[in-house]
């Protein structure tokens, strides 16, 4: 994800976090979105939004944007502490849901899980709190678990896939439930996998197989561009090239981001729609293609000083090229 760093560390519980520019302490008004959580002819949109507060208030929050889909840390994604998720806080957020427009929500994991790392303390880290973050998930009737393929230190790219899928497997066959394990497609930056689709096809071939139906992929808009697949002037074979090797089926989700690091760049760097180097050419191809009406797409753009004013921004932009406006 663009800026790390940068990024804001969401807490379940305590205090909101005040210096986090995406919090609002007061409750603005709620704009409702559409009824029955369906646009016709949309899919479900929506943003990655703070759970300061409680993930009640993130779905409140998925409410102030209009949004129909949502992404959340159900955990601290700079943390290895694990939540202290209460039945209450279950409860709230799934009376939330179910009174609002959102008809699907994924969690992304943390940034700090490695499960292709060659570091045995690492990885068995790595392998618990990725099974609490599923767990919690089950818990919360989380759609999708969103994780990045790990990084192959080790250097052995192979080895280190094959790790990755025998750790999701074994989390997913210790947690039965609803969620799907959805591996993202990165930027490739360092020894990040999974930025050829063929790294992801291999890892997903080497879950075991009566757990691999409850694994498929998000695609990130800006971490295939920055991977070198050319959204702008080449949709149509970018998504041939995923069908051949990883399969359409499998892409559950897409993470709508702009660029701001060039084309083959293998740089994270997100930006608002249209204002990086995808610009409105990078996300036609994709807002119009009647395959995925279904898939969800949610942003990852920046939140600059008024979170809920440019994630709207951002969302009306997918509106008006799904319109073809
Ligand atoms: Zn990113
Ligand atoms: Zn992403």
């Amino acid at each position: 994800m663009s800026g790390r760093a940068g990024r804001p560390i969401l807490r379940l519980h305590g205090p909101p976090n005040l210096g986090d520019a995406t919090v609002t302490d007061t409750h603005p008004e709620i704009t409702p979105g559409p009824a029955g959580g369906s646009v016709p002819g949309l899919p479900p949109l929506g943003a990655h939004v703070s759970v300061a507060g409680g993930l009640a208030r993130a779905v409140e929050r998925g409410i102030e944007i209009g949004a129909t889909a949502l992404q959340v840390f159900t955990g601290q994604p700079q943390r290895w502490a694990e939540p202290d998720l209460g039945e209450d806080d279950v409860r709230r957020y799934r009376d939330a849901l179910a009174g609002s427009p959102i008809g699907i929500v994924a969690s992304h994991d943390s940034y700090l899980i490695n499960l292709a790392t060659e570091r045995a303390a690492l990885l068995e880290k790595s392998r618990a709190a990725f099974e609490a973050e599923l767990e919690r998930c089950q818990r919360l009737g989380i759609d999708h678990l969103v994780t990045h393929p790990g990084n192959a230190t080790g250097g052995d790219r192979e080895a280190a896939l094959r790790q990755n899928a025998a750790a999701i497997g074994a989390a997913l066959l210790a947690n039965p439930g609803p969620t799907t394990v959805l591996v993202e497609t990165t930027a490739g930056s360092g020894t990040a996998l999974g930025w050829r689709f063929e790294e992801l096809a291999t890892l997903i071939d080497a879950v075991p197989a009566d757990v691999r139906g409850r694994v498929g992929v998000c695609m990130d808009t800006a971490h295939v561009f920055a991977a070198g697949y050319d959204l702008r002037t080449e949709y149509g074979e970018v998504m041939d090239a995923f069908d051949r090797t990883v399969g359409l089926e499998r892409l559950h989700l897409f993470h709508v981001n702009d660029s701001r690091a060039g084309l083959g760049s293998r740089v994270d760097r997100h930006a608002h729609l249209g204002e990086g180097e995808l610009g409105e050419a990078g996300f036609v191809g994709l807002m119009r293609d009647s395959r995925f009406v279904d898939v969800p797409r949610i942003l990852e753009t920046p939140k600059d000083d008024d979170g809920t004013a440019a994630d709207r921004r951002n969302l009306d932009f997918l509106r008006r090229l799904a319109r073809g406006a």
